[in-house]
C-alpha cells in the first residue's frame, strides 16, 4: 500500500459515529421539538441544558473528550448534530466552550483544573462561561480593545475597567473570560485575557440584545467596573506575560494575540454549527420537494429544482471536508498555512445562509412562514458570516495566506 492510501480515511471510528448517533438523538428528540418555543421567547432554555447535563452531554467531560479526541473530528461531528438541531439553543449548549478553550489554550493546567469545571457545572446545577472580546470600538478590529487590565503588586491582583459587548452569554455565566490591554502601547500584542471568578464585585450585564437569529442565545453587554481578580486568574500566569511583553519591546514576535489564538483554533468548530444548519435546511427542502406536488407531479421532478437540491447537497458537503481538513489539521498540529480554518468558516458560513434562502424558496409561501423551521434556520444562518470573524475578515486572512501580500 503507498503511503498515501495507507495513512488517509474519511470513515469516522466508530466511537464517533456512536457519538454522533447519540448527540443526534437528543438533538431530534429533545432539542428539535423546543426550538420555536425558545427562539420566541428569547431566552437560555435552561431546562433543555438540565436535560443535555442529565445525560452528560451539557458536561465538561463530554466537551473534553471530544476535543481531545485523536482525530479531530469529535467537536465537528457532535456540534454538527447539535446545531442540525436547532442553533440558538446548540449555542446556549456549546457557549461556555469558547471561554473554556481560551483558558486551555494559553492557560496554566492549575487554571485550567480550577475553572472549567465552573463553566459547565453538574447535572442539576448547571453553570455557564463566557468569553469576552469584542467592544463597541473593538469587533473586527481586536488590537483597539480599551478595556484596561492594570497589575497591583502590593495585593497581587488585577484591576480591570471597560466595556465588553456582544458577549454570549455575557452577565449570566458563572465565569467570566476578558480579554484586556496590559500595555496599549503594545497594541494587540499587549493583550491578556483574564477569569473573572463568579460573583466578582463590578462585573454586571449591560443591554441584552434582541436578535434576528439564534434567539435562544443570550447576548448582552459586560461592563467591568472597578473590577479587581487575583493574580492567578491572569491567564497562563505573570511570568509568561511579562516574558512575552519583554520579547515584544525587544522588537521580537511576542506570541500571538490572546484572542486572536483562540478565534482561530475555534473556527473549524464554527464552521461545523453552520454545516448543522445547512444540512437541516437541505434535509427539509429535499422532503418537501418530494411530496408537495403541482402541475400533478413532486415540485422535486423539476429540473428548476432538483438542480437547487443538488447545488445545496453538494455544498453542504463541501463545507463538512473543508471542516473536517481544519479539524484534523489542528488536531495534528499541522499549521494553517493557507488559513484552512478560515477557509472552512467562511465556506461554511456562506453555504448555511445560501442554502437555508433556497429552502424557503423550495417551501414557497409555507418557507417564509413560522409554521415551518427554514425561516428561523435562514435568521440562524446569518450570524455565521458575522461573529467569530466576519466573512471579510476571513477572505482577508485567506487573502493574505495565498498571495503573501499584507492585504487590508
Ligand atoms: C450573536 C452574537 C454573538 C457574539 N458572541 C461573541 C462572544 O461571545 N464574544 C465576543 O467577544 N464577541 C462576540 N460576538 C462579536 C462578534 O465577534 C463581532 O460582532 C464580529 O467580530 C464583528 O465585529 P463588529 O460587529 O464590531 O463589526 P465591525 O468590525 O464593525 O464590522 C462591520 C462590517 O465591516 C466589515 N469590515 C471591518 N473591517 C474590515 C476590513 N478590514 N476589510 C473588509 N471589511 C471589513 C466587516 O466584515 C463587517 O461587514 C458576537 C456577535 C454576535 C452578533
Amino acid at each position: 500500500m503507498s503511503d498515501a492510501a495507507a495513512g488517509f480515511s474519511l470513515k469516522l471510528s466508530s466511537d464517533l459515529r456512536e457519538m454522533r448517533d447519540w448527540v443526534h438523538t437528543f438533538a431530534e428528540s429533545v432539542i428539535r421539538p423546543a426550538a420555536a418555543e425558545w427562539d420566541e421567547r428569547e431566552q437560555v432554555p435552561w431546562p433543555v441544558l438540565d436535560e443535555a447535563a442529565a445525560i452528560g452531554l451539557y458536561s465538561l467531560d463530554f466537551f473534553a473528550t471530544q476535543f481531545f479526541e485523536e482525530s479531530g473530528l469529535g467537536i465537528p461531528v457532535a456540534y454538527e448534530e447539535l446545531f442540525w438541531g436547532d442553533a440558538g439553543i446548540g449555542l446556549s449548549l456549546t457557549g461556555s466552550t469558547l471561554a473554556a478553550v481560551s483558558v486551555v489554550s494559553n492557560g496554566t493546567p492549575e487554571q485550567v483544573g480550577e475553572w472549567l469545571p465552573q463553566m459547565f457545572g453538574e447535572p442539576g446545577d448547571v453553570k455557564l462561561g463566557a468569553f469576552c472580546s469584542s467592544e463597541p470600538d473593538a469587533g473586527s478590529d481586536v488590537a483597539a480593545i480599551r478595556t484596561r487590565a492594570v497589575y497591583d503588586e502590593v495585593a497581587d491582583e488585577w484591576l480591570i475597567n471597560g466595556v465588553k459587548t456582544w458577549v454570549t452569554n455575557g452577565g449570566i455565566a458563572n465565569v467570566h473570560v476578558v480579554v484586556a490591554s496590559v500595555d496599549p502601547t503594545l497594541g494587540s500584542r499587549g493583550q491578556a485575557s483574564f477569569i473573572v471568578p463568579p460573583g466578582t464585585p463590578g462585573l454586571s450585564m449591560g443591554q441584552k440584545f434582541r436578535k434576528h437569529g439564534i434567539r435562544a442565545s443570550h447576548t448582552a453587554e459586560v461592563v467591568l467596573d472597578g473590577v479587581r481578580v487575583p493574580g492567578r486568574c491572569l491567564v497562563g500566569g505573570k511570568e509568561k506575560l511579562d516574558d512575552r511583553l519583554a520579547r515584544v519591546r525587544e522588537g521580537g514576535r511576542g506570541g500571538e494575540q490572546a484572542a486572536m489564538k483562540t478565534f482561530e483554533a475555534s473556527r473549524p468548530s464554527v464552521a461545523a454549527m453552520a454545516v448543522g444548519v445547512a444540512r437541516a435546511a437541505t434535509e427539509f427542502a429535499t422532503e418537501y420537494a418530494r411530496t408537495r406536488s403541482q402541475f400533478g407531479r413532486p415540485i422535486g421532478q423539476n429540473q428548476g429544482v432538483a438542480f437547487q437540491l443538488a447545488d445545496m447537497a453538494a455544498a453542504v458537503d463541501a463545507a463538512r471536508l473543508l471542516t473536517w481538513r481544519a479539524a484534523w489539521m489542528a488536531r495534528a498540529g499541522e499549521p494553517f498555512e493557507h488559513a484552512e480554518g478560515s477557509m472552512s468558516k467562511l465556506v461554511a458560513g456562506e453555504t448555511a445562509v445560501r442554502v437555508t434562502e433556497q429552502a424557503i424558496q423550495i417551501l414557497g409561501g409555507n418557507g417564509y412562514t413560522r409554521e415551518y423551521p427554514v425561516e428561523r434556520w435562514h435568521r440562524d444562518a446569518k450570524i455565521f458570516t458575522i461573529f467569530e470573524g466576519t466573512s471579510e475578515i476571513q477572505r482577508m486572512i485567506i487573502g493574505r495566506a495565498v498571495t503573501g501580500l499584507d492585504v487590508r
